[in-house]
């Protein structure tokens, strides 16, 4: 008996050994992801704003394998027992949360509407309703590099099939230089084309704007007339080394600085205004990208790397002097998300004196951080100009000096799709999902 009893504690024994410590562990991680969900949801930051995971919650067995597979780190948390979306800002859209869910509970599905934006409606071939005018790449709705270089090249594929004769018009305008406008204008130079591509800013498209030193999780893929990308990981810096060499070595013509204002359909040809130049051409690639364009503040110092026209990663901004400009609620939720980060002396410049179009949860987010003194209120300042290690306020009183690590400007700007419906593009109303699934 008293043997049986031994028996018993100590099996007991050893298995509380293993289960409470693993027990404590599981609710040590979900207390943890509880308070970083809680914490974003200030800032809006728990919602994607573009592909990311929706969870069956019915399916979920709370496992955590999708929150260990998603190489963003922290952007799935298990909270009472199931799969939450704890930092859908950050999510990108690579899917292996979903592979790696063993019940199948993981579809990918697109934001909203009203936080991302719509979605075109495109055929196989990434054709829109309007003959011959492509959308390739993000603004399609689908997401990562991969997916940028693959559609960029098949809609050329297609352009190449129907070029027309050698007549002096382009065969195709393709505009944008991310990936799928690079892939693009490869194919282009592959097939012969006689092509142009325009970009309002630089080679590279959102990989510019990713955090310094972010790293870049990709598969590999085939760059045409360039060869294989084989890389897996690679920093931010690295890739737009590589990307400036393909371009530099093929002899890829992008035409940097150079935005395109309108695109008009007359004849069966476009006619398209840019910021420099007209062209006319038979086809057009829309490579836009889903981030428009921000308005820009015009100061000197404007074009340093450290001016950022849209907060990406508040979490990889620490212990640094920092400003946003602006007064609409995207300034001050990115002024909110930096200043709960760890010891950022976070400053809010705008030239209004107070806030007129910001939402009231924000406007009270923003009061408790003030009151906490993590962010400082400068109203009735206009940015003068910024250096490297500074900022010039003007404000009544006259000049203001801060020091800076970063400027976030969020003062407004255009976003593609409106430019898109101008044109007639027809957008799916619901059918976020059904493109999403079909990726
Ligand atoms: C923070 C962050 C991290 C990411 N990390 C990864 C990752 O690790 N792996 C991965 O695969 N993907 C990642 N992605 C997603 C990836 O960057 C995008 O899916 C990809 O860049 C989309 O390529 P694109 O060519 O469609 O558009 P974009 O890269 O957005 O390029 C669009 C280009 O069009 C230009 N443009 C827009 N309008 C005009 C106009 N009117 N005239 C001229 N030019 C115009 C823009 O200036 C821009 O250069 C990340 C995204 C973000 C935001």
């Amino acid at each position: 008996m008293i043997d049986t009893v031994v028996t018993v504690t100590v099996s007991l024994l050893l298995i509380a050994a293993v289960v409470v410590p693993y027990w404590l562990r599981v609710r040590r991680k979900e207390n943890q992801a509880r308070n970083r969900f809680e914490k974003l949801k200030i800032s809006g930051l728990n919602a994607a704003t573009s592909m990311h995971p929706h969870i069956d919650a019915l399916a979920c067995i709370g496992c955590g394998g999708c929150v260990e597979a998603c190489p963003e780190g922290d952007v799935l948390g298990v909270i009472n027992g199931k799969a939450t979306l704890v930092h859908g800002a950050k999510c990108i859209g690579h899917g292996l949360c979903a592979e790696a869910c063993p019940v199948g509970a993981i579809s990918l599905v697109m934001a909203p509407p009203g936080r991302s934006a719509n979605l075109p409606v495109i055929s196989k071939d990434f054709e829109t309703n309007i003959p011959n005018l492509f959308i390739a790449g993000e603004l399609g709705g689908i997401g990562l590099i991969k997916n940028a270089i693959i559609q960029g090249r098949h809609a050329v594929e297609t352009v190449a099939k129907r070029r027309g004769p050698r007549d002096g018009i382009l065969d195709l305008l393709i505009v944008g230089a991310g990936p799928a406008g690079l892939s693009a204008g490869l194919t282009a130079m592959e097939q012969g084309l006689r092509y142009a591509i325009l970009e309002q800013g630089d080679i590279g498209g959102t990989i510019l704007q990713y955090p310094r030193r972010k790293l870049v999780l990709t598969s590999p893929v085939e760059l045409p007339v360039w060869g294989r990308l084989k890389f897996t990981e690679i920093t931010k810096e690295k890739l737009l080394g590589v990307w400036g060499e393909v371009v530099r070595e093929t002899g890829l013509l992008v035409q940097t600085q150079e935005k395109m204002l309108e695109l008009q359909r007359f004849n069966d040809l476009f006619r398209i205004v840019s910021s420099k130049d007209e062209y006319v051409a038979r086809h057009v690639i829309l490579a836009l990208g889903r981030r428009g364009t921000p308005r820009k503040l015009g100061v000197p110092g404007e074009a340093l790397p450290k001016v950022m026209y849209r907060l990406l990663d508040a979490e990889s901004y620490q212990n640094l002097n920092l400003l946003i400009v602006g007064g609409g609620d995207s300034a001050v939720e990115a002024a909110i998300a930096l200043a709960i980060q760890k010891t950022n002396r976070v400053t809010l410049s705008y030239r209004q004196r107070e806030f007129g179009r910001v939402k009231a949860r924000n406007l009270e987010h923003l009061s408790e951080q003030v009151r906490k003194k993590r962010i400082h209120l400068a109203l009735g300042t206009v940015v003068q100009e910024i250096r490297s290690d500074l900022v010039l306020l003007s404000t009544a009183d006259g000049q203001r000096q801060l020091p800076n690590d970063y400027v976030f400007v969020s003062v407004g700007g255009e976003t593609p799709f409106d430019q898109l419906k101008n044109l007639g593009i027809d957008f799916h109303r619901q059918g976020i999902e059904d493109q999403a699934s079909a990726a």
